[in-house]
């Protein structure tokens, strides 16, 4: 039997899991600077219609599809600069200004300072690219060629929700404990040129900070079915718990995620893993558009983008605020690919599963949540609503240590156990009876 079910016992379900989303984000009540009420009227203020204008606006033909270091490009660029202007953010560039310029082209950056003196040199940075392919040609678009390529999609969106988290993050009355970046990157389509150069070369002001965390958003405006692709949740341990603990914060309005371990350089997300940064990056997926005159306005899902960028935001934070050190990264990231994930996902052999029927596998950058591969036809666990791919995260209100410790706590339950399972970024409660 999963969560959905009516009447009062779906309160006390949804008790359970918020106070499991508040255990398994590692956030001791009273230790966060930023209040869980502050939070929520912030990431409230990241809304669809405003995030339109800004789609609308990079999208339109007067940016002539913003190819880096062309008359279209800077003048987006000039956009960016006025909607972040007077929100009060620190200039991060250089000469004193928001711009980071290198050759033709200009990286855009604005910092937030942290709180907590003895982090605030930590930087989390939030990241989109601006500039789009022009007019396109062959070596970067599908054609047809020739025609305004205006990049709704890629990367309009990210942009919009970049802007509003921004906002957002200046109507918090009290800043997290790190210091944020709000980086918009130039060159991207160019080769990642943008946060190639910032990496090598870093501006004045920010010469003293170490960065701790990237978040890249990358192509947020077509959100289908609620299904976000999530990158790089394997480059540190526990990103993944701490996103599922995120996006559950909000509780019937989380997202899918999809978290895919692919590792490829197709945006401003690879050069901070090739640095050994934990990076995250949400994208919604790819379309017939891409890369094409067609990825317009009209096509670009405004009301899926604000979930996204809430998603986002409060990861940031999330991050941002912690008391501990944000994870180690994790270099075994980069030999991981999509198909160990299919290795690990996959079903396992028959054979004895116990009383429960459940078989998992544990998972090295998770291994406080042991991925179930196989589910015993007509078992507790197949009435009790168990899915092969779910993640055990706690089993009768205590989180999981390790798979060793979900098994020997499964074994001495007794007939009936409570499990709340990561299904795909939402967290479920399950309930297994083993009475006779
Ligand atoms: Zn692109």
């Amino acid at each position: 039997m999963v969560t959905r079910v009516p009447g009062g016992r779906a309160a006390s379900i949804m008790a359970a899991l918020v106070g499991a989303v508040w255990i398994l984000s590692g956030i001791v009540a009273g230790a966060e600077l930023v209040a869980a009420g502050h939070m929520a009227a912030a990431a409230a203020t990241i809304v669809a219609g405003d995030a339109g204008r800004h789609v609308a606006a990079l999208a339109d033909d007067a940016f002539e599809g913003r190819e880096a270091g062309s008359r279209g490009g800077r003048a987006a660029g000039a956009y960016i600069m006025d909607a972040i202007d007077h929100l009060g953010l620190e200039p991060a560039g250089d000469s004193g200004g928001f711009y980071q310029p290198f050759g033709s082209m200009r990286n855009i950056l604005a910092l937030a300072r942290g709180s907590d003196p003895t982090v605030a040199d930590e930087l989390v940075i939030v990241s989109a690219h601006y500039d789009h392919v022009g007019y396109g040609n062959a070596s970067n678009s599908y054609g047809p060629f020739g025609f305004v390529h205006n990049g709704a999609d890629d990367n309009a969106s990210g942009v919009a929700g970049l802007i509003e988290i921004a906002e957002a993050l200046q109507a918090l009355p009290t800043r997290p404990r790190r210091s944020i970046l709000l980086a918009f990157w130039d060159g991207e389509e160019k080769g990642l040129l943008g946060s190639y150069h910032f990496l090598r070369v870093r501006p004045e002001p920010l010469r003293d900070y170490r960065i701790v965390f990237c978040i890249n958003l990358d192509m947020i405006g077509r959100l289908r079915g609620e299904r976000v692709e999530v990158y790089g949740s394997r480059t540190s341990s526990g990103l993944r718990a701490l996103t599922v603990a995120v996006n559950n914060r909000a509780g019937a309005t989380a997202l899918e995620l999809a978290y895919d371990w692919k590792i490829v350089p197709d945006s401003d997300h690879y050069p901070f893993i090739e640095r050994q940064i934990p990076t995250l990056m949400f994208h919604t997926g790819l379309h017939d558009n891409y890369h094409r005159p067609s990825d317009d306005v009209h096509l670009v899902n405004l009301a899926g983008l604000e979930p996204v960028a809430r998603l986002t935001f409060a990861t940031a934070i999330a991050v941002a605020d912690e008391v501990a050190a944000p994870r180690a990264f994790r270099e075994a990231c980069r030999r991981e690919s999509e198909s160990s994930q299919r290795l690990l996902e996959a079903q396992a052999a028959g054979g004895k599963r116990g009383r429960w029927g459940i078989g998992t596998r544990s998972d090295a950058a998770e291994p406080q949540a042991p991925v179930v591969v196989r589910v015993s036809p007509d078992s507790p666990a197949a009435r009790g609503g168990l899915r092969r791919g779910d993640r055990i995260v706690m089993i009768d209100g205590t989180e999981i240590v390790h798979q060793d410790d979900m098994v020997q706590r499964l074994s001495e339950a007794g007939e009936q156990v409570t499990m709340i399972l990561d299904r795909r970024g939402r967290l479920v409660q399950v309930e297994l009876n083993d009475a006779k």
